[in-house]
C-alpha cells in the first residue's frame, strides 16, 4: 500500500496529516485510512475520514477503489459509535467547486450531536 500513500507531488493538507507531518490525534488509524477530528466543526462532532490513497475526490474514484469506499463508511460507523452518537449522525463527502469540496483528497465528514436540518446550504 505504500506506494498509494499521499506524495508530495499536488499533495494536499490531508497528505501531511498522514504523513505525520502536521500533528494530528488520530481517531482512528489502519492501513487504509485515518480518522481525526475536523479543525472547523460544524457540529459538537465533526470528525473526518479519510484514506491513505490521495484519490482527490470521489467522482474520481475507480470502480477498484470500491472496497476501499466501503471500507470508509465502516469507520465512519465505528468511530461515530465511539464518540457516542447513539440517536444518529450524518455522513457527507463533497465533491467538486460546485460540491462545495476544498480540500482535493477525497473525505467523509461525520457530523452529529445536535439536530441536523435538511436541506444543507
Ligand atoms: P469545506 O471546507 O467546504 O467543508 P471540504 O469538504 O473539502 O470543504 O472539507 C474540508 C474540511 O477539512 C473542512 O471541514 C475543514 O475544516 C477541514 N480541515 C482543513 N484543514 C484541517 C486540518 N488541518 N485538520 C482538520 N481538519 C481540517
Amino acid at each position: 500500500m505504500d506506494g498509494e500513500v499521499a506524495q508530495a507531488g499536488g499533495d494536499t493538507i490531508f497528505g501531511k496529516i498522514i504523513r505525520r507531518e502536521i500533528k494530528t490525534d488520530f481517531l482512528h488509524e489502519d492501513d487504509q485510512c485515518v480518522a481525526f477530528d475536523d479543525i472547523e466543526p460544524q457540529a459538537p462532532v465533526h470528525f473526518l475520514v479519510v484514506p491513505k490513497k490521495p484519490v482527490p475526490k470521489l467522482s474520481d474514484a475507480q470502480d477498484s477503489d470500491e472496497k476501499l469506499l466501503g471500507h470508509l463508511l465502516i469507520v465512519a460507523r465505528t468511530v461515530a459509535k465511539q464518540k457516542g452518537l447513539t440517536e444518529g449522525f450524518r455522513v457527507v463527502i463533497n465533491d467538486g467547486p460546485m460540491g462545495g469540496q476544498e480540500v482535493m483528497h477525497i473525505h467523509v465528514h461525520v457530523m452529529g450531536g445536535r439536530q441536523l436540518t435538511w436541506p444543507p446550504g
